[in-house]
């Protein structure tokens, strides 16, 4: 495994899918998923420019956290997998932005640890937009009246939206999936007026994330393109 090529391959295409669309570099985050990776090969992101890590399970974040010490705050931290409620003080604690956000005891179990921490946690809503049964996430037609209870939570501040796409070999077919994402987040724009912090759509992975950018993704989510498979 060669990291810093494959970074490097993976930002040229990212950059060739913002310039297809016409978009900055500044709208984009490249989130680096490391649920597979030791705490000296996240070490070796950091002269790389890798500024943002996800992580999908709690103790084992935990770990590498503890591990990395004083290295930890050089990034912010992602949660992208799925959440006990009961894990909710944990990962208020210890994360800068939930991504997995799927149903209200965990929103409410959220927002009560981030009061008792003094914060407020920054959270997307997952939405389940393909409709497959193995996937977490609010059903689209149900977003709207779950933003409208989540933005009376003084704990919980709701940045955005995220969807995890089923997996095709033709990302091509991904496309309204993230299309229909984007126009959630406007309907929501549109229907409550958020603040400007409402603006984030994490989507895209290893194998579409060229497609999600060019339907508006804010926050690209990379595992196997940058740590192989
Ligand atoms: C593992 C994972 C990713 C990264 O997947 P790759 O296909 O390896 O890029 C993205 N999002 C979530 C939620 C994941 O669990």
């Amino acid at each position: 495994m060669n990291l810093a090529n494959n970074i490097e391959k993976v930002r040229a295409k990212l950059d060739q899918a913002l310039t297809t669309a016409g978009r900055a570099q500044e709208e984009l985050t490249l989130l680096a998923v490391t649920k597979h990776v030791d705490v000296a090969t996240i070490k070796e992101l950091i002269p790389l420019g890798i500024e943002h890590i996800g992580e999908n399970r709690l103790q084992e974040a935990a770990r590498k956290q503890a591990a990395l010490d004083g290295l930890k705050n050089k990034f912010k931290w992602h949660f992208v997998g799925s959440l006990q409620t009961n894990k909710a003080r944990q990962v208020a604690a210890d994360f800068d932005l939930i991504h997995s956000l799927d149903r209200m005891s965990l929103a409410a179990a959220l927002n009560k640890a981030a009061l008792q921490l003094d914060k407020e946690l920054s959270v997307l809503i997952q939405v389940n937009i393909s409709g497959e049964r193995t996937k977490h996430g609010i059903a689209p037609g149900e977003v709207g009246a779950f933003y409208e209870v989540l933005r009376e939570l003084p704990g919980l501040c709701p940045v955005g939206l995220m969807t995890m796409a089923p997996y095709t070999s033709d990302p091509e077919t991904t496309r309204p999936v993230f299309r229909e994402l984007r126009k959630l987040l406007e309907q929501i724009r549109q229907d409550y007026q958020p603040g400007p912090q409402w603006h984030e759509l994490s989507m895209g992975m290893s194998n579409d994330f060229a497609v999600a950018i060019e339907e508006g993704a804010t926050i690209v989510r990379i595992g196997s393109a940058i740590f192989g498979a």
